[in-house]
């Protein structure tokens, strides 16, 4: 059978994208199917990972300026530095990345076309453009990658004047003096301290007992302790009551209750909200019950590690098939996609991948946390490096950040890395490498690494845990030279 394309991909963010481009490759027909009218990209371009970087790339900047150079009037940033200069500052690296993404499609042949594709049956997929007009295409395969939303809270409504989501805080018109975040997700702690850094004074109020739980003992220490020196109050373990404008004293309320213990009610006033109570799978109306599509008990598309569903023409990658939600593991989930329905490619996703929290200062982790290892039976030892001792933390004047290092005691094979710091999720990436190629700590000192650079923490990490393994008896000529340490 002769279809009109080899692949229609419903949705152009980092999985459609990269599984166009790689489908590109493999010169097939692509069509990309786009219900938003003005850009490609999807959240990873447009309300999610790249403007709040930018965001957080200015935030930083004014920061830095302002506490090494301009701080000795007391003002405090949000008086000297408008919103306006902020979104200005994001608004040309979405249009230069809008641009780049369009570019890269017409380079490459694919077409595309705007509208909401739904699936009609294996391989015909129906797009209607915003005069309601429908088109049917076949195709070969499809891929699913629609993306998530933001899930709307219980007890309250999100109206995106007082009381703002991840995309309505980006148009935010003013630096607001106060923000109450609910929620305590990964997106929480990159906004509270984005807004900490031009000086609004920020609640994170959450029902979690325990936030971010898959982090490292000691990064969760050291991100408590920035939050501290940030005036963030992070308060958990409650429910929200209520929110409320309070016309007369000009501000919004938000009315809390602790869950266990005293559970009288608390008012904080504010002067927005944030919401960011986590995402849901887009998959209403895009046809899945027409080819009987499995889901998840989570609700996501239940797919193999091919990317394939239950029907076999038909993919699916990035968000709307659940964890990790990760633009990053986006981007390599399409591209699998693509190399799996033209039977290109063995590859499979690695389980072990980075994650990074962009914070100020941001964390990023890969591998065992010293408390996974211990519950796996697993004898570490850790090697630290505080920024406080790295040279390019000195010139930079920074002094706060943490890289620690968890490998075996018997072998030094590398089995976690752990970063709270300047450029952590790149910072990562040299672990990660060392990692998967079952490398040891020793790679850290044998090798020459530039100087200065933020890369030393390694070096300095590797040394400490070498020294902890000296301490405990092992001899320091056997740890430097036997392949078996
Ligand atoms: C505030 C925020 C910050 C983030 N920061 C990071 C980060 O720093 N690093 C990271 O790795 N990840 C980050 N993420 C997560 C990342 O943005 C997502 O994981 C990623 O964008 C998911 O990619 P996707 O391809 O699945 O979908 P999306 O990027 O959401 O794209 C889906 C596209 O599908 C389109 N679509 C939906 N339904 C249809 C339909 N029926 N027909 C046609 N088109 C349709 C949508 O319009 C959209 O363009 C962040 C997310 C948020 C919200």
């Amino acid at each position: 059978m002769k279809f009109d394309y080899d692949v229609i991909i419903i949705g152009s963010g980092p999985a459609g994208f990269s599984c166009a481009m790689q489908s590109s490759k493999f010169d097939k027909n692509v069509l990309i199917v786009e219900a938003n009218t003005d850009h490609l990209g999807g959240t990873w371009i447009n309300t999610g990972t790249v403007p709040s970087k930018s965001l957080r790339e200015a935030a930083k900047l004014i920061n830095r300026f302002h506490s090494q150079f301009a701080d000795r009037d007391g003002r405090k940033p949000y008086e000297k530095f408008r919103m306006e200069d902020l979104l200005q500052y994001k608004e040309s690296i979405l249009e230069s990345k809008n641009q780049k993404v369009k570019n890269d499609i017409i380079k490459n042949e694919i077409e595309t076309a705007r509208g909401w594709g739904k699936i009609v049956d294996d391989h015909t997929v129906e797009v209607t453009n915003q005069l309601g007009e429908s088109t049917s295409y076949t195709t070969e395969n499809i891929l699913i990658s629609t993306g998530s939303s933001p899930k709307e809270p219980e007890s309250f409504d999100i109206d995106h004047t007082h009381v703002l989501d991840y995309e309505s805080v980006l148009k935010l018109t003013h630096i607001p003096r106060r923000l109450t975040i609910v929620g305590a997700g990964i997106i929480s702690f990159e906004y509270a301290t984005i807004f900490a850094a031009l000086g609004t004074r920020v609640t994170i109020l959450t029902e979690d007992t325990d936030v971010l739980p898959f982090l490292d003992h000691e990064i969760k220490e050291e991100l408590h302790k920035a939050l501290i020196r940030r005036n963030i109050q992070l308060v958990t373990d409650v429910s929200i009551d209520h929110v409320s404008v309070n016309k007369l004293r000009t501000c919004t309320e938000v009315g809390y209750k602790k869950n266990s213990g005293d559970s009288r009610l608390q008012v904080t006033e504010t002067e927005h909200i944030l919401y960011v109570g986590g995402n849901e799978p887009n998959l209403k109306n895009i046809g899945i019950e027409n080819v009987d599509l499995n889901v998840t008990n989570d609700g996501y598309l239940d797919v193999d590690d091919k990317f394939q569903t239950n029907v076999s023409s038909i993919f699916a990658a990035g968000d709307v098939v659940g964890y990790p939600s990760l633009a990053s593991a986006s981007f390599v989930q399409g591209r699998l996609a693509s190399c799996n329905m033209f039977g290109s490619s063995t590859e499979k996703l690695k389980s072990s991948i980075p994650y990074g929290i962009y914070s100020i200062p941001e964390v990023s982790a890969i591998g065992l946390t010293e408390e996974d290892a211990q519950k796996q039976g697993i004898d570490v030892t850790v090697g630290r490096a505080y920024y406080n001792n790295i040279t390019q933390a000195d010139i930079a004047n920074i002094d706060e950040g943490l890289l620690k290092l968890v490998f075996r005691t018997d072998n030094l094979q590398l089995l976690g890395v752990h970063i709270i710091g300047e450029h952590a999720p790149d910072l990562i990436h040299l672990g990660q490498s060392v990692m998967s190629n079952d490398g040891d700590i020793r790679y850290f000192f044998q090798n020459v690494l530039n100087y200065p650079s933020f890369s030393e923490a390694y070096r300095i990490a590797a040394f400490n845990g070498v020294n902890r393994v000296y301490k405990a008896g092992v001899k320091y000529k056997k740890i430097l030279n036997d392949s078996e340490a």
